[in-house]
């Protein structure tokens, strides 16, 4: 028997499929998609079984060395998945497979992250004399069948290990999972008219993808556990997709409520080894509904009835790094196909490309137009900041403060955003200009109040703070950005009664604070809850009545394409945080840019004209969704070799394709990084025929070059 075998090494060089001999005694255990160990050169390396065959064309094969795990670690569909997205996005195919797979699997040497027992003792053949605590325990195990051995343990360990030793006491290791979920209510709530009619279509609809635009509060997540629900009923499982960000304590919650342990949430909260477990759970079947965030597209469910994927407009379904650079849309697209499986797509601010599909039928369109129980949307006013200079208090505008006494009066609850999307605390000579530069990256150094030093948040260096400035002397170093922390210590001095509670990355860090934060503010031990972006999404309070917008201005400056876009579903997500219940809401964007269309058309929440102003000026700029994007990354070391590779990787591309738009070679807006510089061609294209072969050759020209790295991402989520 002989088997092809894909090694644990990513290199390019040796991306492919290697024969070996499987010796007598293993061939019975032999399967397609388990780990084995081989020898690789010196090396002992683990890797997957792909194939089995009675012979190879190569003669002077080595024999595999072991079987690391009896299970399949990828079956039949997800072995054929990785070959899909290797040839979606260039990667090698083992980077394909071990992004697919939680980190105790991926075939890597040496994973520490093992499976945990729990030791269990029934009775065996009880004869002889016993003493008084191994009466005890014989007692107990009588009585209840099996005992755990820490109950054991607790009577008398030495007793316990005698009665073991006499065959008194069999032992038994049972697998025990690291994470609990509690027992279900299924609390089903009557659906509207119009979440019924959502539920219809999915279910007995024909589509294989729906796009279900709702407002916020506007009853989404009822309707996706009802389709779950229905697919659960013909034994189906389902796949939940969600942002990191709001894969909050709050929405696992609702889904553990009504469905119990049958769901497996997966986040990055989870330690690796709860991960394994929850991953095990699911392989099992003991998991039927999984919700997690993007890689949760690869659960290695069967039988799927539906992927769901919520907040669609997300740019965290895109990986950027590492590679594969895959989109878990598209994915969820292909599983979906495979599986005959509906896959439905909901947000309340869909993305463009989306909202495209759907006006275009490629997506059926569902909508939820209203608030449940026909609650309206929360008033949005929008405050001029260029007009209210002078006259505000630090960050707050007289209306902000205004509105939050306003509601602190009535005890109700705020909720605060400070906009820190392409936003980063700074220190700067306020004489002179100079920013603090990070030695090894092309980029500005971020504060850190609580060090007192600065920082860089790619590479890792730290410096220290001068009092001076180091260029012209001058002691007029200011710090001019603004974090959570700056913020929280002047809303306390300006309403020093009440409770503010910050959620942001510093105070979100430590494992179990993101869920107290939640639950303290839910309970009303704060009044106001001050964050990132973290507070904007699928939060569910019902004595929030007033959200303020900090700065809605910064996320508009980055230089990305889709700045505009990013604004106005941040903005009008962060709004339906209000208002959500019987209260009226209300919410207030401090801006200094009020005219501008990604501002102004939040004001009553006007998705559409949104989407027809920002569709006119992408059809204008040939970006997406009329164009795709594609970006080749050139890095290195030695800047002038790059330049002209890059250069030659241009010509290459202008003489092979006809309708592709080429810009480049520029610098990528963090040029240096790492002290690697890099350049970036920019791909624009409707359809190429040549593309993906032309990459590949290129990819195949550069691999052994170790002076020039390349780098594909197609449909890139920003381009830095
Ligand atoms: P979305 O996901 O669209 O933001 P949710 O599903 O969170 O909306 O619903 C908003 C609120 O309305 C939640 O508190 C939810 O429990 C409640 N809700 C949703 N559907 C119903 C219903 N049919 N009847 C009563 N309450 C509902
Ligand atoms: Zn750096």
């Amino acid at each position: 028997m002989i088997v092809g075998v894909l090694v644990e090494i990513t290199n390019r060089n040796v991306d492919k499929i290697f024969d070996y001999i499987v010796p007598k005694n293993l061939e019975n255990d032999i399967k397609v998609g388990i780990r084995v160990s081989v020898p690789f050169g010196r090396m002992t390396l683990e890797g997957f079984v792909m194939e089995i065959k009675s012979s190879s064309e190569l003669d002077d094969l080595k024999e595999i060395i072991d079987i690391v795990d009896k299970d399949v670690v990828l079956n039949d569909e997800l072995l054929e998945l990785g070959k899909i997205i290797r040839d979606k996005t260039l990667a090698t195919l083992m980077s394909c497979y071990q992004t697919m797979l939680p980190k105790a699997l991926k075939a890597k040497k040496n994973s520490t992250i093992n499976i945990r027992y729990d030791t269990y003792y029934s009775l065996g053949d009880v004869t002889g004399k016993f003493n008084d605590n191994q009466l005890k325990i014989i007692d107990l195990v009588k009585e209840k069948g099996k005992v755990i051995k820490k109950e054991l343990v607790d009577i008398s360990l030495s007793s316990l290990n005698t009665l073991v030793r006499k065959g008194v006491l069999v032992e038994e290791k049972v697998e025990h999972y690291r994470v609990d979920y509690k027992e279900e209510k299924r609390d089903i709530k009557k659906l509207t008219p119009d979440q019924e009619s959502c539920v219809n279509s999915v279910i007995n609809g024909s589509d294989k993808a729906y796009l279900l635009y709702g407002v916020t509060g506007s009853g989404k997540t009822e309707v996706y556990m009802e389709i779950i629900d229905y697919y659960l009923s013909l034994g189906k499982t389902s796949i939940v997709l969600v942002p990191e960000i709001s894969l909050t304590p709050q929405m696992i919650n609702r889904f553990q409520v009504r469905f119990g342990n049958k769901i497996a949430a997966i986040h990055s909260a989870l330690s690796d080894g709860e991960k394994y477990d929850e991953w095990r759970r699911i392989y099992r079947g003991e998991a039927s509904i999984v919700i997690g965030a993007r890689s949760a597209i690869f659960a290695p469910l069967d039988n799927l009835g539906v992927i769901i994927v919520d907040e669609e407009h997300s740019d965290s379904y895109k990986q950027s790094d590492p590679s594969p650079r895959y989109s878990a849309k598209e994915i969820a697209l292909i599983r979906g196909e495979t599986n005959h499986a509906p896959v439905v797509f909901g947000s309340a601010t869909p993305s463009l490309e989306a909202m495209a599909r759907a006006k275009k039928g490629v997506f059926k369109l569902l909508e939820l137009p209203n608030r449940i129980n026909g609650k309206k949307l929360p008033e949005v006013e929008i405050v001029d900041m260029n007009k209210s200079l002078g006259k505000s208090r630090g960050y707050f505008s007289p209306s902000l403060i205004e509105s939050i006494s306003n509601c602190l009066e009535r005890k109700e609850q705020v909720i605060l955003l400070l906009n820190r999307r392409g936003y980063a605390s700074f220190v700067s000579c306020k004489n002179c200009g100079y920013t603090f530069k990070c030695p090894n990256c092309d980029i500005t150094l971020t504060y850190h109040k609580s060090s007192n030093t600065l920082r860089c948040h790619y590479c890792g260096y730290g410096g220290k703070v001068y009092s001076k400035c180091p260029e012209c002397g001058e002691a007029s170093l200011s710090n001019l950005g603004v974090g959570t922390q700056k913020i929280e210590e002047e809303l306390s001095k300006i309403f020093p009664d009440s409770k503010i509670v910050r959620m942001d990355f510093d105070t979100t860090s430590k494992k179990g604070m993101h869920e107290k934060i939640i639950e303290s503010f839910k309970n009303h031990e704060y009044d106001i809850l001050l964050g990132t972006q973290m507070v904007s999404k699928g939060l569910d309070f019902a004595d929030v009545t007033l959200v303020g917008v900090i700065n809605a201005d910064t996320s508009l400056n980055i230089p990305d394409f889709r700045s505009a876009e990013n604004t106005f579903s941040l903005l009008d997500q962060v709004a339906g945080r209000s208002g959500r219940s019987s209260k009226e809401g209300k919410v207030i964007i401090q801006t200094f840019n009020p005219d501008h269309y990604a501002i102004n058309l939040v004001k009553n929440h006007n998705y559409l004209a949104f989407y027809e102003e920002e569709m006119n000026i992408r059809r204008k700029l040939k970006y997406p969704p009329f164009y795709y994007l594609c970006n080749i990354r050139i890095s290195g070391k030695d800047t002038n070799y790059l330049l002209v590779e890059a250069n030659k990787i241009k010509r290459s591309l202008e003489r092979n394709l006809t309708s592709t738009i080429i810009l480049g070679p520029s610098n990528a807006s963090i040029f240096k990084m790492n002290n690697i510089f890099r350049y970036n061609i920019l791909l624009k294209y409707k359809s190429d025929d040549y593309l993906i072969p032309l990459l590949n050759k290129i990819l195949e020209h550069y691999k052994t070059n170790s002076k020039v790295k390349i780098d594909i991402d197609f449909n890139p989520s920003q381009i830095l």
